[in-house]
């Protein structure tokens, strides 16, 4: 139909992603926005102003027509059956907001929200490189490690939605404290705030200027060997971990988006030889990047409403 439109919605931590997709679109090979635009969030603000920024960044896009659906992707725990945002980590007043309902009311269209590890995952598979597979999970590296489920074709979201934290599963019981309380959690060695803090402790503090992930991946490429054994020490991390989920689920593929997942191909050796140390020789699986930077969310939130529009 021509007249048939999308509307995906990403509540990120810093900024607000919208976009519209025709319908027409999702039969083609690659899926072109009709229109798509992002604003940046000051800090101080709280959710009640994320809505309305968000709903009207909607409108503008929309340019009068009324969608048939609306996918949300929300950087915090959703209850999904319930269409309830629990919390937000970085913006106040967010607690038990019903946004599904918000938004129903707004534009008049069925909505469904979710986290964005299980949205990104949704993103990846439907629209990006996890294309083709059955079963796959999808795990986001930066400032935080987060993971989503698509099992047998449908993202997993376990009993309380609660699945895919592979973030805080502890690799080194030894190891540094992470902030959940737990020691060697896979976030607190492979994030990139956690890898500065831990280059920086260590001695490095003759860089100028914020130490982030991005400049411990730098200068482990320049051969700087603190940078490197920090790195080093996070992919491992996090193959440890995926290697231990493949024994459990047996996934064709782990899909690697975020950051961190740019340091080069010495982080990616390192994830897969961690992986291998953990899994059986007869478990298999492939460790691939994430096709999409920035839109994995976006084009998720499409998946998760695509088949909205049979309910009438
Ligand atoms: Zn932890």
């Amino acid at each position: 139909m021509m007249n048939d439109y999308l509307l995906a919605l990403d509540f990120g931590g810093t900024k607000l992603s919208a976009a519209v997709l025709p319908v027409s679109e999702l039969q083609k090979e690659t899926p072109t926005w009709l229109a798509h635009d992002r604003a940046y969030l000051r800090k101080g603000k709280d959710a009640q102003f994320e809505i309305k920024k968000m709903i009207k960044l909607g409108r503008k896009l929309l340019d009068g027509k009324r969608p048939l659906s609306v996918g949300v992707s929300f950087g915090g725990p959703v209850n999904y059956e319930k269409g309830l945002v629990l919390l937000s980590d970085h913006v106040p007043g967010w607690e038990n907001t019903p946004l599904q309902a918000i938004l129903t009311e707004e534009f008049a269209a069925p909505v469904r929200v979710d986290n964005d590890a299980n949205v990104a995952a949704l993103g990846e598979w439907r629209f990006g490189a996890g294309r083709g597979y059955d079963s796959l999970f999808y795990v986001t590296v930066s400032t935080g490690v987060g993971g989503g489920w698509v099992l047998n074709g449908r993202c997993w979201r376990g009993h309380e939605g609660m699945a895919g934290e592979i973030g805080h599963v502890v690799v080194e019981p030894n190891g540094p404290f992470c902030f959940c309380g737990k020691q060697g959690c896979v976030e607190r060695l492979a994030s990139g705030p956690y890898m500065a803090q831990d280059f920086l402790e260590r001695g490095g503090e003759f860089i100028s200027g914020p130490v982030t992930g991005e400049v411990i991946a730098g200068l482990a490429s320049a051969g700087d060997a603190l940078a490197w054994g920090i790195l080093q020490r996070g992919g491992k991390a996090l193959g440890l971990a995926l290697g231990e989920t493949a024994n459990l689920l047996n996934p064709q593929a782990f899909i690697l988006g975020g950051g961190v997942t740019k340091s080069g191909w010495l982080w990616w050796e390192s994830v897969e030889k961690g992986a291998k140390l953990r899994a059986r020789e007869q478990v298999h699986f492939e460790i691939i990047p994430a096709a999409f930077t920035d839109d994995a969310p976006l084009w998720g939130a499409v998946a998760l409403v695509e088949d909205l529009k049979d309910e009438g």
